[in-house]
């Protein structure tokens, strides 16, 4: 059993409800969105004659060899992201079975049904709203999952009100929102928190940074 894998590596979470913990970083490849602003575009836009979206970085990788990967690392906190960690749910089940005592969040857009819900702490979902260029989709992880919160891409004011309707049409609580700045470069996120902050204070929303933007710009592996 083997996982397409984009890459995997050691560094703090930078976004959603565990910002600033250390983690390790399984990020798996493939996405069935196209986000016009998507920052990891490497996961799934580089397609070869051999898989769909294997490349030079976009590999399959043995169970055994991901567990070892994952292992050299003395911290057991893992986060699994993508592209969509969820389109390969099912080769997953084998890795997080030999998992036992580690903390896992996945990061998701919210558009597959979970079957490995039992094994996670904690899931970041992120539905993609018109911004992002994708049609419209249903949310498959509701928010009655004690472990889902609901993290939001701003890149203007307009987009609040669709995220406002978003919410409220799919009776996602206030407390489980996170509103988070689009971009890639220190500059723009800087300059977009300061008035996503304005609208959490004002409605009871959580913000969260993109704590490896501002400190690394659009660098990989980091
Ligand atoms: S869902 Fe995530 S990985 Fe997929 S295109 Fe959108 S931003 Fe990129």
């Amino acid at each position: 059993m083997s996982l397409l894998v984009s890459e995997i590596f050691y560094s703090i979470q930078g976004e959603g409800p565990n910002v600033g913990k250390p983690a390790v970083f399984l990020r798996l490849a493939g996405c069935n969105l196209r986000c016009k602003w998507c920052d990891s575009k490497f996961t799934w836009n580089n397609q070869s004659s051999n898989s769909k979206f294997q490349t030079k970085s976009n590999v399959q990788v043995s169970i055994s060899k991901i567990l070892q990967q994952i292992r050299k690392y003395k911290c057991k906190h893992l986060v699994i992201t993508g592209g969509e960690p969820t389109l390969q749910q099912d080769a997953l089940i084998p890795l997080l079975e030999r998992l036992n005592g580690y903390y896992i969040e996945i990061e998701t857009n919210g558009s597959v049904k979970l079957k490995i819900n039992k094994y996670l702490e904690q899931i970041n979902c992120s539905p993609k709203l018109k911004s992002s260029g994708n049609p419209p989709y249903s949310l498959m992880i509701k928010p009655t999952n004690r472990k889902a919160v609901y993290k939001f891409v701003v890149a203007k004011k307009s987009d609040l009100k669709e995220i406002e309707k978003y919410i409220k049409s799919n009776k996602i609580p206030t407390d489980k929102v996170w509103l988070m700045p689009e971009g890639v470069n220190k500059k723009v996120v800087q300059e977009r928190s300061k008035w996503i902050i304005e609208i959490c204070k004002k409605n009871g929303y959580n913000f969260s940074p993109r704590l490896h933007v501002m400190l690394w710009g659009n660098k990989r592996s980091v």
